[in-house]
């Protein structure tokens, strides 16, 4: 893995999938592993650190998946065909399903989700039959196959097999499945805490009246909201000024969370102090630039967290005592632009908070869309272009957003998605199917 350091980081700008391959690999193996119990409501959007097994056979018993009759199928080879009706089995009814069975020329009324009776080996719809109450009989108008409309018992999972592995992150599928097993209580990671520091001069905070040259730091905000979506906890620092002591020290409080966050400040303005700073903290600089826009500027690294600590023989696990070399931090310099940053939050920070976070890693997945009127553009940046994804079913379409650059999140609030433009295109026909990534 390349990497430099000095107070002043030459450039290293990267491809886009060398900058994902960088974090990927930077990524692995940081989730601090602390361990929380909570109730399994508030295990939604957590993630699992253990692992969810089944409890007992999925399906516990064959169960019925339609309403009707439990029959033989090779009764039904003629149609069509009466059958002697000995007994109804609802859902939850276990004395009903183990007393009676189904003999030759017989059939059990039965309802989804009840336990199939002993014989049968399928459910004919009830749609498919007339009842005959008078003589206890039932007449069916089509056949089924063996195993139709059932499930048999284990088909699903066998006890003891794994539901869900540590690392995956809970959704409501996955509350099904922990709740279906019995599980009140879940072991999940600790959130990662992760620090968001917004620079520049021009800021002021979002309760105060901006002078004519301000703006209200809205960078600060839409990346808390990224963190909480990405399974972070977001911790807001103040504004940072363009001035380097004051910079450096609120960096150096952002070290203290699991990842530090920093907007603006990374460009090639003679004020852009972060990399300066950074250097100054002996970083280590990954990347200092990706080929993309928006986003060009975004820079990745790390810090050692302070001085090597002693650790008494009392507290060390192996009883002597040991010099322990304190986590090093990783930061992102995420380019102040607004669009920028909610960008390359999605490309190249949100991983390495869902690393933190103890997940197993996830892919980029881009979907396919047809466009709606042409893009032309300028080759050398793969571009993820703000971009709206309309019309149903068949007939989706997907067109630039009218946006002014990087800076119009007024845009990007209308837009529901980024299409991707490969580096290599400078133009691209309305109706080609195009990469979409969604926000
Ligand atoms: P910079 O990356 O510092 O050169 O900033 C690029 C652009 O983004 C400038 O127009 C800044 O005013 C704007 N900007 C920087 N930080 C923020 C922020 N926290 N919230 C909103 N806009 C910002
Ligand atoms: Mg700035």
């Amino acid at each position: 893995m390349s990497s430099f350091s000095s107070t002043a980081p030459s450039a290293r700008v990267v491809s886009f999938e060398e900058a994902r391959h960088l974090v990927a690999s930077h990524a692995t193996g940081v989730c601090p592993g602390d361990v929380q119990t909570v109730d399994l409501l508030a295990g939604s959007g957590r993630v699992l650190a253990e692992r969810i097994i089944a409890d007992r056979d999925f399906p516990p018993f064959p169960r019925a998946t339609r309403d009707g009759y439990a029959v033989r199928a090779a009764d039904l080879a003629e149609l069509p065909a009466r059958l002697q009706l000995v007994g109804e089995v609802k859902a939850g009814d276990w004395s009903q399903a183990s007393a009676c069975s189904v003999g030759r020329g017989q059939a059990v009324g039965i309802m989804t989700g009840a336990p199939l009776p002993a014989g049968a080996d399928a459910v004919v719809m009830v749609e498919h039959t007339s009842l005959w109450l008078a003589d206890h009989a039932v007449e069916v108008r089509r056949t089924v196959g063996v195993g139709e409309n059932f499930v048999p018992r284990g088909a699903e999972a066998r006890a003891g097999q794994m539901l869900l592995d540590r690392g995956r992150r809970l959704d409501h599928a996955g509350i099904a499945i922990a709740a279906s097993v019995g599980k009140s209580r879940l072991q999940v990671f600790r959130k990662p805490r992760v620090a968001v520091l917004s620079t520049g001069d021009e800021l002021v905070e979002i309760d105060a009246a901006p002078g004519p040259a301000q703006i209200r730091n809205s960078n600060s905000y839409s990346l808390a909201a990224q963190i909480q979506n990405a399974g972070g906890e977001p911790v807001r620092l103040p504004i940072a000024p363009d001035e380097p002591g004051r910079l450096r020290a609120l960096i150096e409080e952002g070290l203290g969370s699991d990842l530090l966050l920093l907007t603006g400040g990374v460009s090639m303005g003679k004020y852009d102090l972060v990399e300066q700073v950074l250097g100054e903290l002996k970083a280590e600089f990954y990347f200092t630039g990706a080929e993309i826009q928006p986003g060009r500027p975004v820079v990745f690294g790390s810090c050692g967290a302070g001085a090597p600590a002693r650790v008494p023989a009392a507290n060390s696990p192996s009883g002597r005592s040991e010099i322990s070399a304190p986590p090093r931090k990783y930061f992102f310099g995420l380019p102040g632009n607004p669009v920028s940053t909610m960008v390359t939050f999605e490309l190249f920070a949100r991983p390495m908070i869902e690393a933190l976070a103890g997940m197993t890693p996830q892919s980029l997945i881009f979907l396919k869309a047809r466009l709606k009127s042409e893009i032309r553009t300028k080759k050398g940046l793969k571009r993820f272009l703000p971009a709206v994804l309309a019309g149903e079913f068949e007939n989706a379409e997907v067109e630039l957003a009218q946006w002014q650059g990087s800076g119009d999140i007024a845009a990007l609030a209308r837009a529901n998605c980024y299409v991707v433009i490969p580096p290599e295109r400078e133009w691209i026909e309305a109706g080609e199917w195009v990469s979409l990534l969604m926000r």
